[in-house]
């Protein structure tokens, strides 16, 4: 079937210099395709020191929600891992516009290397291999920015809610997520920040009443109030069982 390593959990800034968590990104692989979810700083490093190895050579794409770099400082060295130094022409690139024309992240010498490196838009459909990407909505948030939900028709619907603050279309963006994956920044609400905290992260699994729910991407007031005793309480409150997604965490399904 699949499953999602956790290459990083940091989220944001200060966790990510500090590395007090390691910020690789998610490595997921469905049914033999080998996907690479924003590939943070250390993200090449965690993936072939991981047990078993996760080989950069077998990726079949890799998604970029957006161009912080805390998501994207490994893209380059990603692409050219994926497609063997840029002597074999393979993979998919799934990036908004914003991080390729404007600003770009992904040098363009590295942009001949895959089979295509395609611009994502809200409700695009992306193909990778047996894997659909839909992309339900732009998030809001600094830069421009997209989550995913990820499908093949065999296994769970996967939702990703990148960066974001919170906004009630979100919710409807990502209902039918079977496994629904947050970056969840903040343990509290704070205003003028756009990225979600755990009680608004709760309202969107109630009311998404996903399977499974996945925390990650984890700012300093998260570790602070030891948000990996938490999974319990979290999962009372919203009816939904609900993981903290920890480093080098495999989820099987
Ligand atoms: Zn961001």
């Amino acid at each position: 079937m699949g499953y999602i390593k956790f290459l990083g959990t940091a989220g944001a800034r200060f966790v990510m210099i500090t590395q007090l968590r390691a910020s690789g990104g998610m490595w997921f692989s469905i049914d033999g395709v080998e996907i690479l979810v924003d590939p943070g700083p250390g993200c090449l490093v965690r993936a072939v020191k991981s047990r078993p190895k996760l080989s950069p050579g077998k990726l079949d794409g890799i998604f970029l929600s957006h161009k912080h770099l805390d998501h994207s400082c490994d893209i380059n060295l990603m692409i050219e891992a994926m497609t063997e130094g840029g002597h074999k022409k393979k993979g998919i690139v799934l990036a908004p516009y914003d991080a390729l024309e404007n600003d770009p992240v992904i040098l363009k010498y590295c942009r001949d290397f895959p089979e295509k490196v395609e611009v994502i838009r809200e409700k695009g459909e992306y193909t990778v291999k047996s894997l659909t990407f839909e992309i339900p909505l732009r998030h809001r948030h600094g830069v421009e920015t997209y989550g995913f939900k990820l499908k093949n028709g065999k296994v769970p619907v996967i939702g990703y809610i990148s960066d974001t603050s919170f906004f009630e279309e979100l919710i409807d963006g990502y209902r039918g997520s079977e496994i629904l994956i947050i970056n969840t920044v903040l343990y509290e609400k704070k205003e003028g920040v756009d990225h979600l905290s755990l009680p608004e992260a709760e309202i969107i699994i109630r009311e998404i009443k996903p399977k499974k729910a996945i925390l990650t991407h984890f700012g300093m007031t998260m570790l602070r109030n030891r948000i990996w005793e938490k999974e319990k309480e979290i999962s009372d409150r919203t009816g939904v069982d609900v993981i903290v997604a920890n480093d080098g965490m495999k989820f099987e399904f």
